[in-house]
């Protein structure tokens, strides 16, 4: 009995804590989740159509690059969207329509990862959620376990298999970025086969039994053979290819001399800021560490 009430107990939590609005900084209006079996209410819709890895957008559109329901001609309703929440009490959902299905003139695709810059922020967080959910729809329906097909679930995103009682959840996998720095001033950057002179900060998936911390500090020995200390969080961010939660960390350099992975890396380097190679574009929160990281020396150099 006990037990019982914790779960409820637990439960209830989860649905309250649903209802907590997502307010970073990112967003500027408030974006409450739902989950199934609550569905959509009649009202205007924000429908995120997507063609695979192709989001439907109105390319000259005033009002917004994403349609509203009414906006879509009577052939590309979806029939049965994904419900994914509200953005001030605005519906918000998700559908997928097929290759061969006919798009009017005032409506094309656009590449998931084309779309920064093009929409709002938080046009693209949610645009990245419903991508997400699309493809775990699309790559759940059958029980890993037994193949039964299996059944929504019940406030959340799980699929239950009703023959030999799996659930599974849609995959968020954990990956870090890392800023390496030294006490001279200087930033590690590399490049990877394929980026031309691009840069970045280095980059690596979480085993399991892993922490976050240990991640940074095995991927910057496997990538540079550098070890590194003074690890510091500098922010996180959804990346929906396809489904990955950047980490960011900062760590000092403490020792080694970079001997590169060449599997992973074609360059690696320390600069200092006067010198830098072409950087990630700004939306991307390894851009954004390395901008934080400068304007912090930078401050650092001016008020020493
Ligand atoms: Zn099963």
């Amino acid at each position: 009995m006990a037990l019982l009430k914790y779960i409820a107990r637990q439960s209830d939590v989860m649905v309250r804590l649903s209802k907590i609005p997502l307010s970073t900084p990112m967003n500027k209006h408030t974006f409450l989740r739902a989950y199934p079996p609550q569905l959509p209410s009649h009202g205007p819709a924000m429908c995120f159509v997507f063609r695979g890895h192709d989001l439907l957008v109105m390319p000259q559109s005033e009002r917004g690059r994403i349609p509203l329901l009414e906006d879509l001609p009577a052939h590309l309703q979806p029939i049965d969207p994904l419900f994914l929440g509200t953005v001030d009490g605005a519906d918000c959902v998700a559908a997928e329509i097929g290759d061969d299905v006919e798009i009017p003139e005032t409506l094309t695709f656009i590449g998931l990862r084309s779309l920064f810059g093009e929409v709002s922020e938080q046009e693209f967080m949610l645009a990245g959620y419903a991508s997400q959910i699309l493809y775990w729809k699309s790559t759940s329906k059958f029980c890993p376990v037994c193949g039964h097909v299996t059944e929504a679930g019940n406030r959340d995103w799980g699929r239950h298999c009703p023959q030999c009682g799996h659930t599974g959840y849609p995959r968020v996998s954990p990956a870090v970025l890392i800023l390496v720095y030294d006490d001279d001033g200087r930033i590690l950057l590399a490049s990877k086969p394929g980026w031309g002179d691009r840069h970045s900060i280095l980059a690596g998936f979480v085993e399991p039994g892993e922490t976050l911390e240990e991640c940074v500090a095995r991927e910057t020995l496997e990538e540079v053979s550098l070890t590194v200390t003074d690890f510091a969080y500098d922010g996180s961010q959804s990346w929906p290819f396809p489904h990955q939660l950047m980490v960011g960390f900062t760590c000092r350099y403490v020792a080694g001399d970079i001997r590169l992975d060449e599997d992973e890396l074609n360059h690696a380097a320390w600069y200092t800021p006067d010198v830098l190679p072409p950087l990630p574009p700004p939306v991307s929160l390894s851009r954004q560490m390395i901008d934080r990281w400068l304007a912090a020396l930078r401050r650092k150099h001016d008020n020493p």
